[in-house]
């Protein structure tokens, strides 16, 4: 079937001709639709916005089946069906309110969030000029401001003196850092630059990058590359070790200590033995700051230091934590990471942008040299356009957006926010702990911490030493509720925590299902906490009935 249709009943007004598409290009025709535009956007801006701060429930309770039923044409119309005030109006009428609420402050399950309101305009602005930072000749001034930007949180992390970013900071030669789309392609160009370096030419051989893995492994006698980081490790450095020909079986999971940091004598072991072995080399060595599940931080000085020993490349990925070091109070929790070859920082996590952006940024200016790439209608041979070094090809103004979000707010604002969730978390923590239904897994380092749901009758079991067979019951009982718990929580859409798999003690074989909760609203408050507990414990008692299913040995 031709997927383009003509359906009958559009409104006759409704064409697409040459008049009217010189209308959408240029700008409203009078100024009766002036009006209605900016009526729009008004209520884009405060309508959007009130909607999403006044409803606190997450979301409706429809489920994804029953919705998944009005979303089933798969035709698009070959005539206009609607004008953009009733598209904007539907929008906010039919997808809005099913859409999920994150920034209500009962919303604490991921690390996506509220966002100041300023950056909805910002978001506005960088459309309305839309810049493409690929090349200077779509983004002029805006690519010597991300090269600023770039420059002000590359000295937030490495806090180099001032002449080096004198030099630095508009020098068309060297790169301290790179926006990308998010903390997947910033850990991805981590590694590209990390796997580019330590397979360099040698010989007839021209270097990875240009002659492929196969041959980069026969130049320099090798057969295999591998990259360490601990089991908290975010999944995307898997998917740089599949991208990058490294194989994502390379991507080695360290073992965790009882604060499901890397355990450094397990990380020591493993480096001496992959060290002995001419044939296998240490692409890189990853510390978490700020881990996706727990919110843990690596110890980074050590990490640092067993790096240098060895000369391994130290990746920090701080896409969730790299923001806290504007907190005076919380910075030194990322004591190390200045010695990192390399950091991730996302922008829509901590740094509260809208989606999608994130940072990397290298210790070495030339770093990036590595991974350089040239094309004969842009950013050609000796040309200063930021896209020679990017993974991605076109990419939007998100140093606007995170320039003026640092005017508006200043270090001193960002601390506030940070400093809010990780001591609300650690509030959660106490709450949790004081309550006879709850058993805290992970305690909050930053503002994500873990817990469970245990049944007194259970509790007590466990307290008073079961056999194996019945401990293994017991731990397949408790995951159930828990994934139940959550679920009807998530599906009820007054609030929502997440949840996810933990070893409780490090020395467990089993992984048990555990509720995450990560608190970045700045509403989010013990009140709140207090409710989302009881709502827990309420939909607990409603499962009471299941955990007395099991035959008591
Ligand atoms: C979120 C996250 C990532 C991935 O970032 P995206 O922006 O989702 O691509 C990587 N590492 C850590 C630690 C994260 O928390």
């Amino acid at each position: 079937m031709n997927p383009i249709s003509t359906p009958g009943n559009i409104p006759s007004d409704l064409v697409a001709d040459w008049q009217t598409l010189h209308r959408v290009f240029i700008r409203p025709e009078d100024e009766k639709s002036r009006q209605t535009l900016i009526k729009y956007m008004e209520q884009i801006l405060f309508g959007l916005h009130e909607f999403l701060n006044s409803h606190v429930g997450v979301t409706e309770a429809i489920p994804l089946a029953t919705l998944a039923k009005s979303y089933t044409d798969t035709t698009i119309r070959r005539e206009p069906e609607k004008k953009l005030a009733d598209v904007i109006k539907d929008i906010i009428n039919e997808i809005a309110p099913r859409a999920v609420n994150v920034a209500s402050p009962y919303f604490i399950g991921h690390m996506t969030s509220a966002i100041p309101f300023f950056m909805v305009h910002l978001k506005a602005i960088t459309a309305a000029l839309n810049q493409n930072l690929i090349k200077l000749e779509t983004s002029k001034v805006l690519s010597v401001l991300e090269k600023q930007v770039l420059a002000k949180v590359h000295r937030m992390v490495y806090n180099r003196e001032p002449a080096f970013y004198d030099t630095h900071v508009q020098n068309v030669d060297t790169c301290l850092g790179l926006f990308t789309n998010g903390g997947t392609t910033a850990n991805i160009t981590a590694l590209w630059v990390a796997r580019n370096q330590c397979l360099p030419a040698t010989g007839n051989f021209a270097g990875v990058e240009q002659d492929g893995m196969a041959a980069a492994m026969k130049a320099h006698d090798l057969e295999r590359l591998v990259v360490l980081v601990s089991e908290r490790g975010h999944f995307s450095l898997k998917k740089a070790g599949g991208i990058l020909g490294i194989g994502n079986r390379n991507i080695i999971a360290v073992g965790v200590n009882k604060q499901h940091q890397i355990d450094m004598n397990e990380l020591t072991r493993q480096v001496e033995a992959f060290s002995q072995n001419k044939k296998i080399k240490i692409a890189a060595i990853v510390g978490i700051a700020g881990a996706t599940e727990t919110g843990t931080i690596d110890p980074l000085p050590e990490m640092a230091h067993l790096c240098r020993t060895h000369g391994i490349h130290f990746h920090v990925d701080a896409a969730w934590g790299g923001p806290v070091m504007l907190s005076e109070k919380y910075a030194p929790l990322l004591d190390g990471i200045r010695e990192a070859d390399s950091v991730t920082i996302d922008c829509h996590k901590q740094f509260y942008m809208p989606m999608s952006a994130g940072m990397v940024f290298f210790k070495d200016p030339a770093a990036l040299d590595r991974i350089i790439y040239h094309a004969g209608y842009v950013n050609r041979k000796g040309s200063v356009d930021l896209g020679i070094k990017t993974l991605e090809g076109s990419r939007e103004a998100s140093s606007l957006i995170l320039d003026s979000a640092l005017k508006i707010m200043g270090s001193q604002g960002y601390a506030l926010m940070i400093e809010h969730g990780i001591d609300t978390a650690r509030l959660f923590a106490q709450k949790i702990k004081d309550r006879d239904l709850f058993q805290l897994v992970t305690i909050p380092v930053l503002n994500i911490l873990t817990y469970r749901a245990i049944p007194p009758a259970l509790k007590q079991q466990m307290d008073a030493g079961v056999t194996p067979a019945r401990q293994q019951e017991i731990d397949a009982c408790l995951d159930q509720i828990n994934t139940d718990l959550q679920r009807i929580q998530r599906e009820a859409g007054k609030s929502f925590v997440s949840r996810t798999c933990l070893k409780i003690h490090p020395a467990d074989a089993y992984t048990a299902v555990v509720l995450r909760s990560v608190i970045m609203n700045p509403y989010t408050n013990g009140s709140i906490l207090d409710q989302i507990l009881d709502e827990q414990e309420e939909i607990l008692q409603s499962l009471q009935i299941s955990t007395d299913l099991k035959p008591h040995t």
